[in-house]
């Protein structure tokens, strides 16, 4: 991509939301606009991230044996009347029609996903099933803050599943902890498992996934070694503990809950009567679970956890380009047209390759600015062609998340661009 071609440039205006970083960075490095409190315009940047992550999601989801599908937004009032969430639920979102009619904007799909699958599944042969969409979610929040962390539309990714039998939703339900972590760290990210403080009462499984920053809003005992977690509120040892998993540290901090998955039972399919028939011919409520994980929360907690002063740090696996590519100027209209050239070619041969290249070809644009651009944008990897360079024959070579600086041959660059992209 050429930067100079694209409409959605970084900017010096702070967001509203000044005291949040990935609103100030995902809004001044042209990721996401803020059209009001806790809604999101995505910018081809910023879309690019919401796509990778949204990828490993589907890899995840469809190696557990879940099929994808796309429920509606707009949702009929009955199946929340039945569920008794219609009254219930306090951040419904209830959209009158000009003929009288009312429609919820699903915050979540129980709803519709109970009956859909109902419609399907009459015997225990038919199950277990587990389906997932990736989908945009409308909650009435009372507070929308945060960036992208708390909004009143939001993008998520919930998963339900379907069985015959407890055991065979706990077996599911263990499976499904294990593609969440898998999930998280392919994002980049150190997730920890919370088991959810309603847990113990209800007798339901329910796990928190939660990233480590300071902007969360939920204060955890975490391990520094493993993925152990708990909530403080209920916590059953102290930070001077150590990690009943691992003997590491344990330390009280603040989590971003990234995903959350829970036992439903037989919750929903009590009351849309949702039964299938035994081997033994009697007949059986559904056992049932749902999985979400917050696509558009995931992305500004990658920011949370990753950054520095300057701006975004992003993981390789969910950068929106592997590589910023910067050419600078030069007083001189041959070495100028020179510096271009050789840019264009380290572009082509790299986007060839299917490396993903952000080219920053203005040349309006001081050298400071461009540097200062990529920092906060926060491609993995920056290289930059100048006069300087181009007389060694080389590029300056250097990774975001390194400070030193190093030069490389022109001819050695693909190579090494492969080595260094290696792991994904
Ligand atoms: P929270 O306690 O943060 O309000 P929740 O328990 O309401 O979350 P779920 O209903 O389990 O969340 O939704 C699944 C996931 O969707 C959450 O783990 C989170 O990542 C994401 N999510 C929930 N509410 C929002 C929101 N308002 N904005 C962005 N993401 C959200
Ligand atoms: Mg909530």
């Amino acid at each position: 991509m050429r930067y100079s071609t694209s409409f959605a440039k970084t900017s010096k205006t702070a967001p509203h939301d000044t005291e949040s970083v990935n609103a100030r960075f995902l809004t001044q490095g042209g990721f996401v606009h803020q059209e009001m409190a806790g809604v999101y315009s995505w910018l081809p940047l910023g879309l690019r991230v919401l796509q990778k992550v949204s990828t490993i999601i589907r890899e995840e989801m469809n190696a557990l044996g879940a099929e994808e599908v796309l429920l509606p937004a707009l949702q009929p009032k009955e199946g929340w009347l039945t569920t008794g969430r219609w009254d219930s639920m306090d951040d419904l979102f209830k959209v009158p029609s000009r003929s009288g009619k009312e429609y919820a904007l699903g915050p979540t799909h129980e709803e519709i996903v109970t009956p859909l699958v109902q419609q399907f599944v009459k015997s225990y042969k038919d199950l277990p099933v587990a389906v997932y969409q990736l989908q945009t979610k409308f909650r009435d929040e009372l507070r929308a803050k945060s960036g992208v962390l708390r909004g009143r539309e939001f993008g998520m990714k919930d998963m339900y599943s379907f069985h015959a039998s407890k055991e065979d939703f706990e077996a599911f339900y263990q499976r499904a902890i294990k593609a969440y972590l898998q999930t998280f760290s392919r994002c980049g990210l150190d997730a920890k498992v919370v088991e959810a403080s309603g847990g113990a009462f209800t007798k339901k499984l329910s796990h928190e996934f939660q990233i480590i920053t300071p902007a969360g809003e939920d204060t955890i005992l975490a391990c520094l070694s493993c993925f152990f977690a708990q909530n403080s509120e209920i916590a059953t040892y102290k930070a001077s503990d150590r990690c009943p998993q691992c003997g590491g540290e344990l330390v009280m901090t603040k989590g971003v809950e990234a995903g959350n998955i829970f036992d439903l039972g037989q919750r929903f399919s009590e009351p849309f009567n949702f039964e299938v028939s035994l081997e033994d011919g009697s007949r059986q409520k559904v056992f049932m679970g749902c999985y979400g994980i917050g696509t558009t929360r995931l992305v500004g907690a990658i920011v949370e956890a990753s950054h520095d002063e300057r701006g975004i740090i992003w993981p390789k696996s969910v950068a929106p380009y592997h590589i910023h590519l910067i050419s600078l100027g030069s007083k001189d209209r041959d070495r100028q047209a020179h510096i271009q050239s050789a840019a264009l070619e380290i572009y082509e041969t790299l986007t060839n390759q299917n490396v993903e290249v952000l080219w920053d070809d203005r040349q309006d644009s001081s050298a400071g600015e461009k540097f200062a651009d990529a920092d906060l944008i926060g491609l993995p990897l920056r290289l930059i062609i100048s006069e300087k360079t181009l007389k060694e024959e080389s590029v300056e070579w250097k990774a975001r998340a390194e400070t030193e600086q190093r030069l490389v041959k022109v001819a050695d660059v693909l190579e090494e661009v492969g080595q260094f992209l290696k792991p994904l």
